[in-house]
């Protein structure tokens, strides 16, 4: 009883230090995607959500409501989520960039690196069991690896992110499944296993190895 309050009680301190850190982002100025965005689409959904997809970045819906996934995309990603009993309210949707780039271009490498660390503390704080990566630019991100989705997707990896052991699982993204009815078949099969992967036991982080070489004796003062 007491170990259920008192998780319950940091789940919603980790609620309140997202919104706040929501908060400070909405500001953000890291770079020149500031300047021709509505708002900052920071990320939506259960702060303390044992499933977080991260897609690209916000389209033109996006940066007008201020939420992730509104547009076709995400209806699918919706759809998809219902045939696995879930809604967007038990899960958290994010992306790499928080803010729309022109014209829907790709996100380019100095708007990744100075995003990141959003997405870095997003998933420190909501602490989830596993991560699922919609598409290239999320997948190579929080892999760390160049490995393109096609060769990767619906095959989970246990790493660390934000400090913590999680199943990162990389999936075709909703709006590349739209128009191409195999890819969406392959995303749908990547989706039903979801449900296994969250009730997977995840090893905790590996101790740090002790130094293998002996301390160097003291240096003694004064022999010179
Ligand atoms: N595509 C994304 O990657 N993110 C969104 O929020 C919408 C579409």
């Amino acid at each position: 009883m007491v170990a259920a309050a008192a998780v319950a009680a940091e789940a919603v301190a980790a609620g309140t230090e997202l919104l706040a850190y929501r908060d400070a982002v909405a500001d953000c100025t890291r770079c020149p995607l500031a300047q021709g965005r509505t708002q900052v689409v920071f990320g939506s959904g259960d702060p303390g959500a044992d499933l977080m997809f991260v897609g690209e970045a916000p389209g033109f819906h996006e940066d007008k409501q201020g939420v992730p996934f509104v547009g076709a995309a995400g209806k699918l990603l919706d759809q998809l989520l219902s045939e696995i009993g879930l809604t967007r309210a038990d899960v958290y949707v994010a992306n790499v960039l928080k803010c729309r780039p022109p014209g829907n271009r790709d996100p380019q490498p100095e708007e990744i690196e100075a995003c990141e660390s959003h997405l870095w503390r997003q998933i420190e704080l909501i602490e989830p069991r596993v991560v699922a990566t919609l598409g290239n630019f999320a997948t190579k991100l929080l892999s760390g690896r160049p490995t393109g989705i096609t060769r990767v997707h619906g095959q989970e990896q246990e790493t660390t992110l934000g400090g913590r052991r999680v199943l990162l699982y990389p999936i075709y993204h909703p709006a590349a499944a739209l128009y191409t009815p195999r890819m969406l078949e392959v995303l749908r099969s990547d989706f039903a296993r979801i449900p296994e992967l969250i009730g997977r036991d995840v090893a905790p982080p590996e101790p740090v190895p002790a130094p293998l070489v002996a301390a160097e004796p003291a240096v003694q003062l004064g022999l010179f």
